[in-house]
């Protein structure tokens, strides 16, 4: 193992190196002058540096399945939470290996991956970030959790990837990522438990999938609860009740329908009615949202999964909404945003 991290980064040192000179000569005086245009990889490692206490980290926080090309930087759902030195991490959408890795935190710190649910918006880089997470140190024995048929899916996908796993384990002598063990979860109720935290799932509204789930974690200092996908769903607040955070999904209605009014006019083959409808019947308004986490009498609100899944909607268009009903702290979710 040792062997392999000293190749690895023996390797990225020279990367680097190559490319010094240019960066050094162009990069000096700028970060010189502009201490507060740090990226928000940045701004993300110096707050979890040394954190004394629970952190969660917003990897990804577009909803859905659009917002890949121009005016759409937000990635796809995916959380990581870091308490005591391990991590845990919910929903795997598309960039969740890189952002992970952007936050700075090791990949031996991996200890468990939660879905929410089949939606590939929330599970299409789950094998990915195996993959890549044990090529980086990550730990045999890291544990996932998620609905049926995960079990299925991870022996799936790692028998797909044996052979190039095995490529690997031959060139850095590595021991072989197999398989991960995992725990399905169907049913409401405790998911594990380990030395930082306790864990328990909720089932919530989000047809035709099933089940969806909403999380809670209960750590030593901090309880965070995440809705998943759902329309208003009253076991979400039961979930979240006295949490200090809520990690909610949000739809801002008539953002999305004059988004998608401009999308049908330019082709795409939609009933407007039809869509609305599907939306409507599986995710919540932020002013739901807000009405939820009052009811929860949590402290914070994250508002993420942002629907529609495109940037120029302002914060203050997401919060005023939010805090007609809800009337602590409300944070509207950006990519490596750590709270
Ligand atoms: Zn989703
Ligand atoms: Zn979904």
């Amino acid at each position: 193992m040792a062997d392999i991290s000293n190749t690895l980064s023996r390797r990225t040192l020279l990367a680097s190196l190559a490319a010094a000179p240019a960066l050094t000569a162009a990069a000096a005086p700028v970060a010189a002058q502009t201490p507060a245009a740090n990226t928000a990889a940045e701004q993300a490692q110096a707050a979890l540096k040394d954190a004394k206490f629970t952190k969660l980290v917003l990897l990804g926080t577009g909803g859905g399945p659009g917002g890949r090309g121009p005016g759409r930087t937000r990635k796809m759902t995916s959380h990581v939470m870091l308490s005591n030195g391990a991590a845990y991490v919910l929903d795997c959408g598309i960039g969740v290996t890189e952002q992970y890795a952007s936050t700075g935190i090791p990949f031996p710190a991996l200890r468990s991956i939660f879905i929410t649910h089949h939606h590939a918006d929330h599970n299409i880089e789950y094998g990915p970030l195996l993959v890549v997470g044990w090529i980086n140190g990550m730990r045999l024995d890291v544990r996932a959790f998620g609905p049926p048929p995960l079990k299925q899916m991870t022996e799936d996908f790692m028998r797909a990837y044996r052979t190039t796993v095995d490529f690997w384990a031959e060139d850095f002598k590595m021991k072989p990522l197999v398989t991960v063990d995992v725990k399905e979860v169907s049913e409401p109720g405790a998911v594990m438990q380990d030395d930082n935290v306790s864990v328990f799932a909720t089932i919530v509204e989000h047809p035709p999938v099933k089940p969806a789930l909403g999380y809670r974690f209960d750590f030593k200092d901090r309880s965070i609860a995440f809705s998943g996908d759902t329309a208003r769903s009253e076991a979400v607040a039961r979930l979240a009740k006295g949490a200090d955070v809520l990690v909610h999904e949000a739809m801002l209605v008539p953002a999305l329908e004059s988004y998608m009014r401009a999308e049908i006019a330019k082709g795409r083959p939609i009933k407007f009615e039809d869509y609305m409808a599907h939306m409507k019947a599986d995710h919540t308004s932020v002013e739901d949202v807000g009405r939820i986490a009052q009811e929860a009498g949590v402290n914070t609100l994250v508002l993420s999964h942002l629907v529609p899944f495109i940037d120029g909607v302002t914060d203050d268009a997401w919060r005023s909404l939010a805090a007609k009903y809800f009337k602590g702290e409300i944070i509207v979710g950006k990519d490596l945003m750590v709270v």
